[in-house]
């Protein structure tokens, strides 16, 4: 029988339904984006409100979905006709998080079906399972986020080498505080790499921090501040800011050093098989370039489709399936986790 799985970990409230074979049977999301924008970022009580207006009809339309993928007649699936519920416990904001919990186990006590608990970060690597279903570990993880930028030895599944982490910023967050120092709004990713598509990479030399330290460690801070000083002086200088040179430049400062230390992770693992994953890994540039160098290299490269490297619960579904055919079940006095990590 299909597993449902929600998401409400950020500003997105997402539910799907995966068949026992791995098959999307529903995929829907109501994202609050326009709710937070005006404010440059999420508010976590706005947050919170949205995802309790939305549940009910997001659940609701996952299950008219799911009938009509399986061709049933009269009407949406039953919660009784599903093998159990999926919901994220973390990391994310708690008061986003417990809506989905809430209604999860809720919803499971009344169809009298099991509760299976997901970790958000493993979601986001569960995402390259969606068009790469035969991919198997080991293999090199990169993750890059709203709020994380981790390299990950992924031994097997549930076994995870964290390899190194950010130190500051994540790099998602980067690329949405370089969007707001430049008043183009929130989130910053797409409209940065729309803009870098027209730009010369070369334009501007920004510094590419932990480049070389040898270790799997970044830091995204002082990158950030290099970008807002330039528009600064250019700003004071009076001199036009050419916003698709800043945007490429940016990038090509972000993505060089995720390059180097992904090529270095896997020298030293001896792993010859990569994948990405999180907001960013929706970046054109980045999978381009990612690609293209790692298969030089001689490495199996995977990614997510673009639609599900932002949060989605397809990619939770996939965590939850396979939780689910190893009898990992939750128990209902369960508590979202907002600080959980890989
Ligand atoms: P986490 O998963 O760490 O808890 P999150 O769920 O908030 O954080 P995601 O939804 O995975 O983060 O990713 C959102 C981030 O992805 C935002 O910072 C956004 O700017 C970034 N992003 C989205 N599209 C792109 C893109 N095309 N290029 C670069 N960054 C992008
Ligand atoms: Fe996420
Ligand atoms: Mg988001």
């Amino acid at each position: 029988a299909p597993i449902l799985a929600i998401e409400s970990s950020c500003d997105e409230t997402a539910v799907a339904i995966i068949d026992a074979d791995g098959v999307l049977l529903a995929n829907q999301i109501s994202t609050q984006i326009d709710f937070h924008a005006r404010f440059g970022g999420v508010v976590p009580e706005i947050a919170s409100r949205k995802h309790v207006e939305a549940i009910v009809g997001v659940v609701d339309a996952a299950l008219d979905e799911a009938s009509r993928a399986l061709g049933l007649e009269g009407g949406p699936l039953a919660p009784t006709e599903l093998a159990a519920v999926g919901v994220t416990q973390g990391p994310g904001l708690v008061g986003a998080l417990v809506v989905g919990i809430a209604f999860a186990k809720g919803f499971a006590y009344a169809a009298g079906i099991p509760l299976v608990t997901v970790n958000h970060l493993e979601g986001h690597l569960f995402a390259n399972l969606l068009d790469s279903p035969d991919l198997e570990p080991p293999f090199i993880f990169t993750l890059v986020s709203g709020g994380h930028t981790m390299l990950v030895h992924v031994c097997a599944w549930g076994d995870y080498e964290v390899l190194g982490e950010t130190l500051d910023d994540a790099v998602g967050e980067a690329f949405d505080k370089v969007a707001k120092a430049l008043g183009l709004g929130y989130p910053g990713g797409p409209v940065i790499s729309r803009l870098a598509k027209e730009g010369d990479p070369h334009a501007i030399e920004f510094p590419r921090a932990m480049m070389h330290s040898h270790d799997f460690r970044f830091s995204l801070s002082g990158l950030k501040t290099a970008v807002i000083t330039y528009i600064d002086q250019q700003t004071k200088a009076g001199l036009v800011i050419h916003l698709p040179d800043l945007a490429a430049s940016f990038e090509a400062a972000v993505f060089d050093v995720q390059y180097k230390k992904a090529a270095e992770a896997l020298r030293a693992t001896g792993v010859r098989s990569y994948c990405l994953g999180g907001g960013v890994a929706a970046n054109p540039h980045l999978r381009q370039m990612l690609t293209e160098k790692l298969e030089r290299d001689g490495i199996r490269v995977h990614l997510p489709p673009v639609s599900a490297c932002t949060d989605n619960a397809a990619m939770i579904a996939m965590v939850a399936r396979r939780k689910f055919a190893q009898g990992d079940f939750a128990s209902f006095d369960v508590d979202a986790d907002p600080n959980m990590t890989l």
